[in-house]
């Protein structure tokens, strides 16, 4: 058919007049015949049976029943009148009631003539009844398209209220069907149709409206579905291809001196096989002419950081500046100490730049970066800055990237013609199916393995009641020279309450563990950060004991010899969370705990985060975990959830589907990068419909 007709507006369809078609744009954002095919149920209620009078029970569910009116009569009430309605088939006999309307009802209804009626019984004086049900002469039923599942369709307040029903949207689809003459083009090549045993769009169209029965219902949404996350993942793949091919990127073809000298002599453990894995992965995209753009997961602990560094040796072996950027003072200065320590022998010139840098050391790091002379900058997101000039910035590392968005990515991209390498490396272990979705675009490494000799952290869920008894296990623990952190929730909006919280707890552990015995740190966001640089400093020392602090600790420091965490209102904090604390130990060779302490009440959210970290320790296992109590959009913070608008597949439950998509997206592209076989014209003209339009729908169809 003409592919037109879809775009015709929603007003010149029978049955909207100006007034609806208002109300279909402000309300469900349909403006053409496009938007109303696209526009799907979110349920569908069952009417493939007809129950019998004798057969119904005392459950007050939804049923569907043939029989005809055989008495109507209006009934006197104190409260009111209502009209009521012998109804029989020939098993039985019940009432059909209404409240309103009776003129009209009394008017359309016909005696005697068989109707299908739908709606909720009840049970009442013996007898069941329905209140306002709806009616159809069987006749019309059996002719009309409304066949057996019956779509709902999403709603607002308004549009019921104005009269635009579940039963006016299902018309008015019946009528775009009838205008359109239900034929749709094609949008999948017959190939992948073939090889799935998809059906075709026109009847996944049809079927996704008009179901005739649970198995085509369940083709059609298969199908479309399957369409839907096909071109999500063709785009991704594709722009990750077109960068491939046309964003050159510098060539680091050498191996050079650094990079070796520091492999042979100061590596201070043998890599494991993951990390080896990993740089082989980054060298191949370095030399390859094309800028690298990935993504490298590594659960807490698994030893990123080295990676880090020896990337960063390789771009200064083939003459460029490095930089590493984190998203706290802390951590960016803990990566400085560690990676000077790692490379003080070496000659390679590295320095700090966060907010709190001094103006003379700042200008004097700005002048270095320019000349060329400075190698490496670590900092914070002090490194953006636009006054920050590199001479020849050719590799660009990220830690942590949840806390960075998506613009500050590109902020780095733009500080050289050419744009640098970018490595983003992040401890949130996302799911691959998330990820697979949200940063199609890149590609992703991951360091599945800790380093040999960790032991996997114990960790217990402890009430607030037993406190003594964890306080005697710290004592322990401090006695075999350990060290402790004791971590309590800091949330924006009651931060007050948060901060006495913290002051509280820490009066509490002053008085259990008293000076100068014990030693304590305290760091909070309310302090100067000179001030938590000096406690934290002290901790890594080992001169305290026991660390106090708000959620500041949350990401990357690194402290060996600190075995046991306590997290504190543990039910406040999400999952992901309470992973990354978590992470704070078990990174030397001791036994380590983590004890989640709560009050006695939780919901059932927070139950399940509790035992979801006492069963596992594996950052992917909580991280899935975690998608499915939150949802994908929360997981990821909003700017990125525009690709998890989707219309029809959820990216959660639809996992297997999308990895069909994903394959076969990677498997057409791989054979047919351009989409110019005749076999893939039809996708290659879909996808070109896709790249004018922002919602996928508007283009799938
Ligand atoms: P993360 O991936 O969380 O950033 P780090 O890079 O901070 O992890 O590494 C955690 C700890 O493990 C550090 O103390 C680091 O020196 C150590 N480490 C990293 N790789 C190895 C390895 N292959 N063998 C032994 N220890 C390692
Ligand atoms: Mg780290």
């Amino acid at each position: 058919m003409n592919p037109e007709i879809l775009q015709t507006p929603i007003d010149y369809l029978k049955g909207v007049g100006p007034n609806r078609a208002d109300l279909l744009r402000s309300e469900l954002s349909i403006h053409t015949y496009q938007d109303l095919i696209n526009f799907f149920p979110n349920r569908y209620i069952d009417k493939t049976h007809y129950y019998k009078i004798n057969q119904l029970q005392r459950n007050s569910s939804e049923v569907q029943i043939i029989g005809k009116i055989i008495h109507l009569k209006t009934v006197e009430q104190n409260r009111g009148k209502r009209l009521v309605a012998t109804f029989v088939d020939e098993t039985g006999q019940m009432e059909l009631v209404w409240f309103r309307g009776h003129k009209w009802i009394r008017e359309s209804i016909k005696i005697n003539e068989p109707y299908v009626i739908f709606g909720r019984t009840n049970w009442f004086n013996g007898l069941f009844n329905m209140p306002h049900p709806e009616m159809e002469l069987l006749t019309d039923h059996e002719r009309s398209l409304r066949t057996a599942m019956q779509p709902v369709y999403p709603s607002t307040e308004k549009l019921t209220s104005r009269g635009i029903t579940n039963r006016v949207i299902n018309k008015l689809m019946q009528q775009l069907f009838v205008e359109t003459q239900s034929k749709f083009s094609e949008t999948l090549s017959s190939s992948i149709l073939n090889d799935l045993k998809l059906i075709s769009k026109s009847s996944a169209l049809f079927n996704i409206h008009f179901p005739k029965n649970q198995q085509l219902l369940a083709k059609a949404q298969y199908r479309l579905k399957f369409e839907e996350l096909f071109y999500i993942q063709l785009q991704l793949i594709t722009k990750n291809l077109i960068r491939k091919n046309k964003i050159k990127g510098f060539n680091f073809d050498q191996v050079g001196p650094l990079f070796n000298e520091f492999y042979k002599s100061y590596l201070p453990f043998e890599l494991t096989n993951a990390q080896k894995k990993v740089i082989k992965e980054i060298r191949n995209d370095l030399g390859s002419n094309a800028q690298m753009n990935r993504l490298l997961q590594g659960d807490v602990g698994s030893g990123k950081t080295i990676v880090a560094l020896m990337v960063m040796l390789l771009a200064i072996d083939n003459g460029f500046q490095a930089c590493l950027m984190a998203p706290t003072e802390i951590l960016a200065q803990q990566h400085y100490n560690g990676i000077y320590e790692l490379v003080k022998k070496l000659d390679v010139n590295i320095q700090l730049l966060t907010g709190s840098t001094k103006t003379s050391e700042r200008k004097e790091i700005h002048r270095q970066l320019e000349s060329g002379e400075l190698d490496i900058l670590i900092g914070t997101h002090a490194i953006l800055e636009d006054k920050v000039q590199f001479k020849n910035l050719g590799l660009a590392i990220i830690d942590e990237q949840h806390r960075f968005g998506v613009a500050q990515r590109s902020k780095l991209w733009h500080k050289n013609e050419t744009p640098p390498h970018i490595l983003v490396m992040t401890a949130t272990p996302i799911p691959r199916t998330l990820a697979m979705s949200l940063y199609g675009d890149l590609d992703i490494s991951v360091i599945n393995e800790l380093p040999p000799g960790r032991k996997p952290v114990k960790t217990v869920h402890r009430y607030d009641s037993n406190r003594l008894k964890v306080f005697r296990f710290i004592r322990d623990e401090i006695e075999k020279g350990r060290q402790v952190y004791i971590v309590y929730p800091l949330i924006q909006e009651s931060e007050k309450m948060d901060y006495k919280d913290l002051m509280d707890g820490y009066a509490s552990i002053e008085r259990e563990f008293p000076k100068p015995k014990y030693q304590i740190s305290i760091v909070h966001g309310q302090m100067k950060s000179a001030d938590k640089d000096y406690e934290m400093e002290r901790f890594v020392k080992g001169e305290t004991q026991i660390m106090v602090a708000t959620t500041v600790i949350e990401v990357g420091v690194n402290v060996p010899n600190a075995s046991v965490m306590i997290i504190e209102s543990a039910e406040r904090f999400g999952l992901s969370q309470l992973h990354q604390l978590r992470g704070r130990v078990g990174r030397g060779a001791d036994q380590s705990y983590c004890i989640l302490m709560t009050s006695h009440k939780l919901s059932n959210d927070s139950k399940t985060r509790l035992e979801t970290m006492v069963r596992t320790n594996d950052g992917f296992e909580i991280a899935e975990v975690d998608l499915k109590l939150r949802g994908p959009g929360d997981i990821m913070g909003t700017q990125q959830s525009g690709v998890l608008n989707l219309r029809i597949a959820d990216i959660v439950k639809d996992n297997e589907i999308l990895k069909t998509a994903r394959y076969y997206a990677m498997k057409i592209l791989k054979d047919d990068p351009s989409l110019s076989q005749p076999e893939n014209r039809v996708l290659r003209h879909t996808y070109g419909l896709l790249a004018k339009h922002k919602n996928i729908w508007n283009y799938i169809s």
